[in-house]
């Protein structure tokens, strides 16, 4: 397929409040940071909504020829992480050990890239405590009750990311606690000093744990440099936490942190972010214990634009699982159909047309909803010409390629392992066994595999051009 001059890769950027065109300070590798998950949970739905944000923006930065260092947190360590291992008589490690399994276990199932450098906060303490001390020497911080404070009223810059002025209220108030009020900036904790018997870690600021905001700088810096390329998360992390991680990092180095911030929009559910606190949640186990395939909760959180609010419901869910299954049937029907001898200079123009609608929509801020309708479109006409015996064999090759263009980014096409436990591939090796009983006029073998699919809650139509399939 030819490619024209297209218009550059652009993202919206929280700092500059614009869209700008993207391009990596150093060479052709993009150092990214994504604030990871805080391990006392399950993740839900909304977590992997910008998770899947993350991942569809590694994998369009890849499409268009970059190479990554991407760094992602595991916040293991907080208030509730604390709390909750000491009544449960655990340590630390004991009781994250599990949430991070999990959280492992449902990005691989949702298809998420593994990050190049996955790290934990608890792996870091010796940085982190290394960062504070130097805070302190520029002067940037201060101690009260045995607790590390970082001056905001130090740092003038602070509320550029969240566009507010603060400067009317950052004299001295202070925050102890990882949540709190968002309304206000307070100076906020770097080490936190240890009360009754929690577990704690030692060194030159006494017995504590740090903060949640400091992990992340450091652990940026310490694997990507001191300014970064990228630097992303949900829109509710803006402020207060990639604020005051800015003032952290800025106040160590005198540089830019990151030079993009890029948030995703929250996962709603009837007018309210999905969260934690309010109990309006699903995690992916939920749903896929209701039967849904993680294909198409993959889909469907890719589908909408990551600047847009995504409104969760069932309804949704259940159109996105029909879309994955057009995707597919399309995909079958060109790999099996008998076509026509030749090739159609139209429907190669076609073709390469709804591939540069499809990548011109995702350079454009990843506007993944205008990529679905350039596929979806270019589907819909396809099944019409094949319809119509006008889709010639010289023409399946492009139409393939340009599925597996989509699915490098949006990865719903491969086979996966359904509810029943029988994946694609599997099904697949079942109807040409059974095509071959057939064909051997060994019809009871063939019943057999027919019966045993549908156990499985695949059901069989032999069509005039050979045979479809679908999950029940
Ligand atoms: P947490 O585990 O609470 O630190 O959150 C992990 C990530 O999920 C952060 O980037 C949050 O901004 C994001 N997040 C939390 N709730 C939602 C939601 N309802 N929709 C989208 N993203 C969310
Ligand atoms: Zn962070």
């Amino acid at each position: 397929m030819k490619k024209l001059s297209r218009m550059a890769l652009r993202f919206f950027n929280t700092l500059s409040e614009k869209i700008e065109e993207f391009e990596p300070l150093e060479g052709n590798t993009v150092r990214m940071y994504t604030c990871g998950p805080t391990v006392y949970h399950y993740v839900h739905i909304g977590n992997l909504r910008t998770f899947t944000f993350q991942d569809i923006l590694r994998r369009w930065l890849r499409y268009r020829g970059y190479a990554l260092r991407h760094v992602m947190n595991i916040t293991d360590v907080d208030d509730k992480i604390i709390r909750n291992a000491m009544a449960q008589g655990k340590t630390i490690r004991e009781y994250t050990a599990e949430y991070e399994k999990a959280f492992l276990e449902d990005a691989t199932t949702l298809r998420l890239e593994r990050p190049e450098f996955l790290v934990r906060a608890t792996d870091h303490i010796p940085d982190m405590i290394e960062a504070i001390l130097k805070l302190g020497e520029k002067g940037f911080t201060y101690q009260s009750e045995g607790s590390v404070y970082y001056r905001i009223a130090a740092f003038p810059e602070y509320g550029k990311l969240s566009h507010t002025d603060f400067s009317g209220q950052i004299a001295g108030a202070r925050v102890d606690v990882d949540e709190y009020d968002k309304a206000d900036a307070r100076d906020f904790v770097l080490w936190k000093r240890r009360k009754d018997d929690e577990p704690y870690w030692d060194g030159p600021l006494g017995p504590g744990r740090p903060g949640w905001h400091i992990e992340c700088s450091v652990m940026a810096m310490k694997y990507l440099g001191e300014t970064i390329d990228i630097h992303a998360g949900g829109v509710d992390l803006t402020f207060p936490h990639h604020e005051n991680e800015i003032a952290q990092s800025e106040a160590l180095t005198g540089k830019p942190f990151a030079r993009f911030w890029l948030h995703a929009e929250h996962l709603m559910v009837e007018g309210q972010k999905m969260a934690k606190s309010l109990g309006n949640f699903y995690t992916l186990r939920d749903l896929l214990a209701m039967g849904y395939q993680p294909e198409a909760i993959r889909y469907l959180l890719a589908s909408v634009p990551y600047r847009k609010k995504l409104n969760f419901t069932f309804d949704g869910l259940k159109a996105a699982a029909t879309a994955v299954e057009r995707l597919r049937n399309f995909k079958l029907r060109l790999q099996t159909e008998p076509l026509a001898a030749g090739v159609s200079p139209e429907v190669s123009a076609r073709t390469a047309q709804a591939l540069r609608d499809f990548e011109e929509a995702l350079d454009d801020d990843l506007n993944t909803a205008e990529a679905l309708a350039a596929i979806f479109e270019y589907i819909r006409e396809a099944n019409t010409r094949m319809d119509a015996g006008a889709l010639p064999a010289g023409n399946a090759a492009e139409a393939l390629e340009l599925l597996e263009r989509f699915d490098r980014i949006f990865d719903v096409l491969r086979p996966g392992v359904s509810q029943a436990g029988i994946s694609d591939e599997e099904v697949e090796a079942l109807i040409a066994e059974r095509a071959a009983a057939r064909k051997a006029r060994d019809f009871a073998r063939a019943d057999q595999i027919r019966a045993q699919l549908l156990e499985k809650g695949i059901v069989l139509e032999d069509t005039r051009e050979g045979v479809r399939w679908k999950r029940k």
